[in-house]
């Protein structure tokens, strides 16, 4: 039987197609608006075609950079998306502004890429990929549903 239904666009998504499991409808990866709050310093908004609206701060997102330098660190350190690192027990607590952008851009039509005032701007942030790590109360309700926190 052949794929009937929603065109896919993008390749990356023709890749996943053995992931039917996915509980989000395709179309649902495709925002209707992208609010970058730069100069509010506040986050991400997406609002997407399906009615959904998701929301991130810029901390957050940096926490979560899906490049394969960040993903690998936080592989070893056992941290998930968007989760700090643990911070060392400071004598004297040194203060770090927390992470902002200095600009974001689109990447084609598919993602976002944020040039953060650190310096680093490998990350490339698909829809598909923010889509994933919404983290709204019923998304991140469903996340712990379907993989379980291991502690
Ligand atoms: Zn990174
Ligand atoms: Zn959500």
């Amino acid at each position: 039987m052949s794929h009937e239904g929603i065109r896919i666009t993008s390749k990356d998504q023709q890749a996943r197609e053995n992931e039917d499991s996915l509980p989000l409808p395709r179309i649902a990866i495709t925002p209707e608006k992208v609010r970058v709050l730069l100069t509010e310093g506040k986050g991400l908004e997406i609002d997407w075609v399906d009615g959904h609206h998701s929301a991130w701060s810029f901390a957050w997102l940096r926490e979560a950079c899906p490049c394969a330098t960040c993903i690998e660190e936080r592989t070893q350190q056992d941290r998930k998306p968007g989760q700090p690192k643990a911070k060392p027990a400071a004598v004297l607590p040194m203060y770090t502004a927390p992470a902002k952008p200095a600009s974001a851009h689109a990447v084609g039509r598919y993602a976002l890429q944020f040039n953060w005032l650190d310096g680093h701007s490998a990350g490339i942030y698909s829809w598909e990929y923010l889509r994933r790590v919404c983290q709204c109360r019923e998304c991140t309700f469903a996340a712990d549903e379907t993989t379980g926190t291991p502690n």
